[in-house]
């Protein structure tokens, strides 16, 4: 179960500000409360008033998706040409995974994700991508989050322990005994971060200096 937050509205226009056709994601997934259809019609219409208002029209539409963190189901169910930019009322997972599955528009959030539940079964390999940090920065980093992804969770980066993409920190896979079954290497978070905001144009937000985080909204144990 994921629980998130609707980001305040001005943030949300500020991503989208320079695009004119926008479609709205929702999710029918584990996201509460729901941000489904009604609730992307809602953030639609929201931002088509204040953009008409603000003497900046938007052509916006909205839509929803059965799992936004099924890559798959993403490719088969979502229809994204014509759009310019995609706004995800997903979790933060949900938003990188649109990044990746539509890597030529770029995926803002709408929501703040606070708090990710647990599943008691495992199918396969996991990668944890979101840390549900309650202030999502994924529309400054081109959907790739620096928080669950850099080893040193920095806000500006890369350190000087980025060689060639790859992060100076190894990463340990272990089995179910704790035993480690393999040492690798992951791609430097901020080196990604750096390669898609290039590709979508926007470097400018890879300049802009981020200050710290307020990690108290992250702090554990947490209650909602
Ligand atoms: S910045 Fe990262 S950890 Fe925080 S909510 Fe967004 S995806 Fe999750
Ligand atoms: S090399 Fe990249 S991912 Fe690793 S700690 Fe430095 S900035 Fe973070």
């Amino acid at each position: 179960m994921i629980i998130t937050r609707e980001k305040p509205l001005q943030e949300i226009l500020g991503f989208l500000q320079p695009y004119k056709k926008v479609l709205v994601v929702g999710c029918d997934g584990c996201v509460q409360p729901p941000r489904s259809l009604r609730e992307s019609e809602r953030m639609a219409s929201l931002i088509e008033l204040a953009r008409s208002s603000s003497g900046n029209p938007i052509q916006i539409s909205a839509t929803t998706v059965s799992r936004q963190c099924c890559a798959e189901g993403l490719q088969n169910q979502l229809k994204v040409e014509g759009y310019e930019a995609l706004l995800s009322m997903a979790c933060g997972v949900g938003v990188q995974v649109m990044n990746s599955v539509f890597p030529s528009l770029p995926t803002f959030p709408a929501q703040n994700t606070l708090f990710i539940g647990y599943e008691t079964k495992r199918e396969g390999e996991m990668f944890e991508n979101c840390r549900a940090c309650g202030e999502c920065m994924l529309g400054e980093t081109g959907g790739i989050c620096p928080v669950a992804r850099c080893a040193k969770g920095l806000m500006n980066g890369p350190c000087g322990g980025c060689v060639e993409g790859k992060c100076e920190v190894p990463v340990e896979i272990r089995n179910w005994k704790g035993e480690v079954v393999q040492t690798l290497k992951n791609d430097c978070a901020w080196y990604l971060i750096y390669q898609r905001l290039k590709e979508l144009n926007r470097l400018d937000l890879f300049r802009k200096l981020r200050l710290p985080k307020n990690w108290g909204i992250a702090g554990y144990p947490r209650r909602l």
